[in-house]
């Protein structure tokens, strides 16, 4: 049996039919750039979080960085971060001139917020509060520090579509929510495209002023903006994805729960979720210490693909060398590089398939 880490066709497939009817009407439309779609789109994902406004981008990094630029956040500030977060979350600090301050993450692989005052400087602006893997950091004690310091709160919210911390959908807590719509992730596009939340009159309306090159009348610039618009094509096929997000986040959770249940090997810890949080199952993260590449190596010799997510720290990122980080500095984050890995999940498959992971993984000797 071959099954792949993630296999976006089988989500495809499930309802191929309502994606090809909408591609085809915004096609025939003639309309192609910010029009009826995104503003519904718009309206469907902020009701959906839970947050007033939602603008649509071009991407979740565009997202990212756009939210700090509306912040002012900039050269001279920092930004809270955990040390393994993705990439692109420190990006989205750095574009902007910000440096990221690195905070280790806790036993739900998010950051330890307990960690946070003591990373806590006169020049921190903002804390980014990344919910990685579908679950939630503690926005709890999050909003506590950073109200308490008067710091903003971004929420990178790429891998948590629809998911809840006390009984609030991720995005509508902090003061700007960041979504992206990368094919693999929740509510995934078919192409780029990201979106940011809030419930800030003032930060949605400067944000679609930004994403069209500062302008808000045609050819009469306010502000050296971007070109980051979601399109209506991508729009209208969020559309349709949106209206099944629900479903596709219960079979997840189904999918979590099997492999919680029988999984028995044990070399593997399995992912804990955080107690008032749920979890939308972006992936499946076991931790495998002394062994990951190992159990990766076999499980691929049986067909069986895995990711890791991810294997190398952004402190420890060449494009980060900069920052004169050095191995040692958040040894957790570092562990973590080492030992997680990301079992294949995804919408549409099969009990047979999950079964053979499952078996393949309780064989594995170490
Ligand atoms: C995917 C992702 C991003 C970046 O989104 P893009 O749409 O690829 O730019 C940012 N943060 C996290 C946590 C992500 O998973």
């Amino acid at each position: 049996m071959q099954i792949l880490a993630n296999d976006l066709k089988r989500q495809y497939d499930l309802h191929a039919a309502e994606y090809e009817a909408k591609a085809l009407e915004v096609l025939r439309s003639g309309w192609y750039i910010l029009g009826r779609e995104v503003e519904a789109f718009e309206r469907e994902w902020a009701a959906m979080v839970g947050a007033k406004y939602c603008v649509g981008l071009a991407s979740g990094l565009d997202a990212l960085w756009i939210a700090f630029r509306l912040l002012g956040v900039g050269a001279g500030d920092e930004v809270i971060v955990s040390a393994n977060a993705y990439i692109a979350c420190v990006m989205g600090i750095t574009i902007n001139g910000a440096t990221p301050v690195f905070v280790e993450p806790d036993e739900y692989d998010n950051m330890d917020a307990d960690k946070i005052e003591a990373a806590i400087t006169p020049r921190t602006k903002a804390i980014l509060a990344v919910h990685l893997y579908g679950q939630s950091c503690d926005m709890a004690k999050i909003m506590h520090i950073a109200r308490a310091h008067g710091l903003k709160v971004v929420e990178d919210c790429a891998q948590s579509h629809g998911n809840h911390f006390d009984g609030r959908v991720v995005g509508s807590i902090g003061d700007i929510g960041c979504f992206s719509f990368y094919p693999t992730k929740g509510c995934g596009a078919f192409g780029d495209a990201g979106c940011l939340t809030t419930s800030d009159p003032d930060i949605a309306d400067r944000a679609r002023v930004f994403r069209n090159y500062g302008s808000r009348v045609r050819y009469q610039n306010e502000v050296v903006g971007a070109n980051s618009r979601l399109d209506e094509l991508q729009a209208g096929l969020l559309r349709v994805k949106l209206t099944h997000l629900e479903a596709f986040n219960a079979e997840r959770c189904r999918l979590a729960a099997r492999y919680d249940a029988e999984l028995t090997n044990p070399c593997l810890q399995k992912p804990k979720i955080r107690p008032g949080a749920d979890s939308s199952w972006h992936q499946y993260v076991v931790h495998l210490p002394g062994c990951r590449d190992a159990m990766a190596a076999y499980l691929k010799e049986k067909g069986i693909g895995t990711i890791i997510h991810y294997p190398i720290p952004p402190h420890m990122s060449q494009a980060y060398a900069y920052l004169g980080h050095k191995r040692g500095d958040f040894p957790l984050a570092e562990r973590y590089a080492d030992e997680v890995l990301s079992l294949p999940m995804y919408n549409g498959m099969t009990e047979d398939e999950q079964g053979y992971v499952i078996e393949t993984i309780n064989a594995f000797r170490a």
